[in-house]
């Protein structure tokens, strides 16, 4: 009989949700603890990546637990960069010569949806919404939570925590504050930040340009891009300085210069986006940045996954696929400990994890931060288009 633990996983967006799916087709009793409300029955502010460019790496961690078709059905196949030029000219730059390789255009919300869904069917699987973590007993496994909606203060406990809150991890927090063993933290910030508006469908609900591709306007110092949606909209992120340059998120304050500088720079784009103006001034700008620690674990009671471990810029569009693809490498190790008879052995179980997982997360980062410097720059250059145009013959 194997020993089946509880596991108190903390944050449901894409990694927990994932997770929690997978540790209870192991048999494990999981509890999964989200700050926000359920978001299957609130809409939820706009701040998020809308839509998010799934691949190969996210589609093995989907797969794994069983959602990969029912995820597909939310996704629209993008088959390269569309490149849009400041006259307007456009130039599809095809990721692969292959038709059969391509990468996705999902939903985050929909996906979201989906993986909580799956998750709540099982019956070893609790979730618990409007809770958000405060700080955690890493020595005895224990998180105390604010519940926003009485203003109670509650502690749950497991036999293990999983901390999967995002970027501005709390568990993470817990352990750089601990102070009794040494954790290593870096985040760098990028001098850009980003701010998301909408191609809305056109009149008869079609799409008002092409479906199939990652719209790019690469203008050297900021960039727009464009990731098409399932209603016929596509949702664009502007990439901009903060501030040191002409135009930027310092000097864009009013109607007037949001308009000159997109006249100027983007003018193709401009005329797909009726709301440009009201959506730049009402959608919150946000910052783009890396995110490194060490060690992930602690006490062999606590370990960081996803974003929380491991935050990247969205340049490579990997930072959900390498989420994923922690669950599988995780699963993988839990399988391997578990035919040994080793399945609590979760300090041995984490280290092993870790071990075999920074590496690759630690070249994403920086990979996706040279990425940046190609995309807003180097795939506007006739030479980067004509060796694509080889590439790819
Ligand atoms: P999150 O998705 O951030 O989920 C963390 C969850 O924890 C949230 O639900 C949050 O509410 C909850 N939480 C936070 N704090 C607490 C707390 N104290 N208590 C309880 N719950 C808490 N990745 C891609 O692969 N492809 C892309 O195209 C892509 N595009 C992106 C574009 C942009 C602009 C940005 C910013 C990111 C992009 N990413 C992309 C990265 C991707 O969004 C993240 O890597 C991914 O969301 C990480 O998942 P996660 O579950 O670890 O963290």
């Amino acid at each position: 009989m194997k020993e089946k633990s509880n596991i108190l996983i903390i944050g449901a967006g894409l990694c927990g949700s994932l997770l929690a799916l997978r540790m209870a087709q192991r048999g494990h009793e999981v509890t999964l603890v989200e700050k926000r409300p359920d978001l299957r029955k609130e809409t939820q502010d706009a701040g998020r990546s809308i839509n998010l460019a799934l691949s190969d790496r996210g589609l093995k961690g989907l797969r794994l637990a069983g959602v990969e078709e029912a995820a597909k059905k939310l996704c629209i196949p993008m088959h390269g960069r569309m490149i849009h030029d400041r006259k307007g000219a456009t130039f599809l730059s095809k990721y692969s010569g292959r038709t059969n390789e391509y990468i996705n255009s999902i939903s985050r919300p929909g996906l979201n949806m989906l993986l909580l869904d799956k998750a709540e069917k099982m019956p070893n699987v609790t979730l618990k919404f409007n809770h958000g973590c405060k700080t955690v007993d890493l020595e005895n496994a224990s998180a105390t939570f604010k519940k926003y909606d009485t203003n109670e203060e509650v502690t749950l406990a497991g036999d293990i925590i999983l901390g999967t809150d995002g970027a501005g991890s709390s568990v993470r927090k817990s352990m750089f504050n601990h102070k009794k063993f040494l954790f290593s933290f870096s985040q760098e910030w990028l001098t850009h930040g980003y701010k998301e508006i909408s191609i809305p469908p056109a009149e008869d609900g079609g799409y008002r340009t092409y479906i199939n591709a990652l719209h790019i306007w690469p203008r050297g110092e900021d960039m727009l891009i464009a990731l098409p949606n399932l209603d016929g909209s596509f949702t664009v992120t502007l990439f901009l300085p903060y501030s040191n340059s002409d135009y930027c998120f310092d000097t864009l304050t009013t109607r007037e210069m949001v308009h000159e500088y997109f006249n100027k720079e983007f003018p193709d784009a401009v005329e797909l986006m009726p709301h440009l103006a009201e959506e730049f001034f009402s959608n919150p700008t946000g910052p783009l940045g890396t995110i490194k620690c060490s060690p992930w674990s602690s006490y062999g009671k606590t370990l960081l996954l996803g974003d929380a471990a491991h935050a990247i810029v969205p340049f490579y569009g990997q930072g959900m696929n390498a989420s994923f693809e922690d669950v599988v490498v995780f699963d993988e190790i839990l399988e391997k400990f578990s035919s040994e008879g080793k399945e609590s052995h979760w300090a041995e179980i984490f280290q092993t994890y870790e071990a075999a997982r920074k590496k690759d997360t630690d070249a994403i980062a920086d990979l996706a931060v040279d990425n940046f410097h190609e995309m807003k720059e180097h795939t506007a250059s006739p030479l980067f288009q004509k060796k694509r145009k080889l590439e790819t013959a």
